[in-house]
């Protein structure tokens, strides 16, 4: 199978689809793998990274397409894109039809056998493909609250581990997931002082068995999140409800209860942030204050660490694109129910349900 990996052309977006070593397994397998030139410069892969791994490098993302049985991409098509996808080619990226009517009409009118990573799941429930995303994002969340809490920033001019003699910052995350434990894990590490609110007896049961030494843990009511974040110096918003916006779990009028100059990171942006007083931000202009508290509301966290985040995401996705090369996508699909939760589009028809009852479209 021919692999085509073009440039990520959606603004902010520096990861790539495939890395020099995924590349290069592909290419064991058997497989032929093209490369849109410079498509990993975001990520700190060169061209010369693609051919040294066995891949060619191509000049434009038409030729890309023109050529590829199979593209493999990170972000949703954009529109220039969708109109150079053809019958039976292959698409394996982050779709997130369920709220893009036109994303999914130009993708059922190209033919094509679209496969999201978003909806590929794993024998536990999970979702694979998107929690890398989430384990990045996690992580990411005490670095950019720390930096928000520097005076310079607004903050309240808190050192998260505090010094000798110093207490620490006092840190509250919200929703104990992949997202909130690997937050609660690196603000820890810090040396802050933290608490996990979530909303799930057996996963509190988990944090407390896996972490209880690390970080505290209580069930959240409006009651104990009140309390918390009375006396936190960060707050992260990590809940997830699927399938729904996020509850708004901090009201505006909470914020008077606050410390001055306290930050809240609201990794729940991209479901409509889980604090009344969250709007999305970009990396370019994270944070902004309301009523003295601090917010920093970036929807694609991820992308600030670009590297770290396609290396992350090509580790999780290589035995997926693997199988859907060696087998062909049908085999693929038929053989493993979690790849086949994957597909949300084959040929002018709509394969996913939730995405059908969003759009009304015939499933
Ligand atoms: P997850 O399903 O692993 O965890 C969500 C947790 O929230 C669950 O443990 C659930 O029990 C808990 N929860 C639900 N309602 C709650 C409540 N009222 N109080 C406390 N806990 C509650 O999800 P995740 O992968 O950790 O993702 C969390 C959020 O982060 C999602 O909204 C996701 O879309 C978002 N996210 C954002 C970015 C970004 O760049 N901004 C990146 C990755 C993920």
């Amino acid at each position: 199978m021919k692999i085509g990996c073009p440039k990520e052309i959606k603004p902010q977006e520096f990861r790539v689809g495939l890395t020099p070593n995924a590349a290069r397994e592909a290419i064991a397998h058997g497989h032929q793998v093209i490369v849109e030139t410079g498509a990993g410069d975001g990520s700190g892969f060169s061209n010369d990274d693609y051919l040294a791994a066995g891949a060619k490098i191509i000049e434009t993302a038409a030729e890309v397409f023109a050529q590829a049985d199979m593209i493999v991409k990170v972000k949703e098509p954009q529109a220039s894109e969708r109109k150079m996808l053809r019958e039976g080619q292959v698409l394996f990226t982050y779709l997130h039809l369920a709220p893009d009517p036109d994303q999914t009409h130009d993708l059922l009118a190209s033919g094509c056998t679209a496969i999201a990573y978003e909806t590929v799941t794993d024998a536990k429930g999970g979702l694979p493909l998107l929690a890398p995303m989430s384990e990045v994002a996690g992580r990411l969340a005490p670095q950019v609250g720390a930096w928000t809490l520097q005076k310079a920033n607004g903050g309240r001019g808190v050192l998260m581990g505090g010094v000798p003699g110093v207490g620490p910052a006092k840190v509250v995350v919200i929703g104990g997931g992949v997202v909130g434990t690997h937050a609660a894990r690196i603000a820890a590490g810090m040396g802050a002082d933290v608490t996990v609110l979530d909303r799930s007896l057996p996963r509190l049961r988990y944090l407390d068995d896996t972490f209880g030494h690390v970080f505290k843990n209580r069930y959240s009511t409006a009651g104990a999140t009140a309390e918390l974040i009375a006396d936190a110096d960060m707050v992260v918003g990590a809940v997830l409800i699927p399938g729904a916006a996020a509850p708004k779990l901090i009201s505006r009028a909470q914020l008077a209860d606050m410390k001055p100059g306290a930050a809240l990171v609201d990794v729940a942006i991209d479901q409509g942030g889980c604090f009344e007083t969250s709007r999305a931000t970009t990396h370019a202009d994270p944070i902004f204050e309301v009523d003295g508290i601090m917010h920093y509301c970036v929807a694609n966290m991820p992308g600030a660490v670009a590297r770290t985040s396609t290396i992350a995401l090509g580790n999780a996705t290589l035995p997926y694109m693997l199988d859907i090369a060696d087998k062909g996508w049908r085999k693929a699909c038929l053989e493993d129910p979690h790849l086949r939760n994957g597909l949300n589009i084959h040929a002018g028809k709509l394969t996913y349900e939730a995405v059908s009852q969003s759009l009304g479209i015939d499933f």
